[in-house]
């Protein structure tokens, strides 16, 4: 098992790698500089799948389907928590739905687990969650990423989509999301940015989304202040940490 240090999840499962910058929230993306890592110590799921630009590497677009690691979670009997493609989308275009098809399969057949699945393409999820007419299961909870106020319109794409629990990402948090709607999301995770080129989360910011999740009963998790040391800034808001988790209603 991929064992991970994100607090929200306990196992990362990666039956695809690699990816494509979207939008500003991409721009240091952890699992791009992973890749290039991985890369670099010869490990073949990961070659060619960035490239150097500057001073740093970026992914090319490529993305590689992992059969070998496609059937994983069967394995493991005891129930984790585990977020599905913590290297890629598990909805870039360049997956083929009928490869998703077969991550919901293993996902199904392994209900001891909670799948964890985060996309910043929660249109192209809906599309293909619906196209296959793939079921809403209790275990496998849906989300996408939210950076800042222009991406608002996942949540409507993820709204939208069948699911029995739906979450959010506001990670990494580079601008104000107020005006989030978050009826019909169960959970919100909150986080800034780290890493030496990070970008800073107002407490303004945060303290918009916990009010707004106490207004809709969304469950509130405060991941990290970030920054060049997260470690030193911690977890701490308000003086407690916030580890709530959804609940099915
Ligand atoms: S969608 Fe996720 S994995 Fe892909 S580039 Fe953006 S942050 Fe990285």
């Amino acid at each position: 098992m991929a064992e991970t240090s994100i607090e929200w999840t306990d196992a990362t499962w990666n039956p695809v790698a690699g990816c494509l910058i979207i939008t500003p929230g991409c721009t240091n993306c952890y699992a791009m500089r992973m890749a290039a890592r991985l890369e670099a110590m010869g490990v073949p799921k990961y070659a060619g799948l960035t490239r150097k630009s500057g001073n740093r590497y970026i992914w090319t677009g490529k993305v590689r389907l992992d059969e070998a690691s496609l059937e994983t979670p069967l394995k493991w009997r005891k129930p984790r928590k585990i977020f599905v493609n913590s290297m890629s989308d598990l909805f870039h275009d360049d997956v083929p739905a009928e490869f998703i098809a077969r991550v919901w399969d293993v996902m199904q057949r392994t209900p001891q687990h909670t799948y964890q699945i985060l996309t910043k393409r929660p249109e192209r999820m809906r599309e293909v969650i619906t196209s296959l007419d793939l079921p809403a299961l209790e275990h496998v909870w849906l989300g996408t990423s939210v950076e800042n106020a222009a991406v608002l319109s996942r949540l409507d794409d993820l709204r939208s989509t069948p699911a029995i629990i739906r979450f959010v990402s506001f990670e990494p948090l580079i601008g104000s999301v107020a005006t989030a709607d978050l009826r019909g999301i169960h959970w919100a995770i909150v986080g800034g940015e780290s890493g030496p080129r990070s970008r800073p989360m107002d407490e303004k910011w945060v303290d918009e989304i916990r009010l707004n999740c106490l207004a809709t009963g969304t469950a509130f998790f405060f991941k990290q202040w970030g920054g060049k040391n997260k470690k030193a800034t911690g977890r701490t808001y308000l003086n407690r940490t916030w580890d709530e988790l959804p609940r099915v209603q």
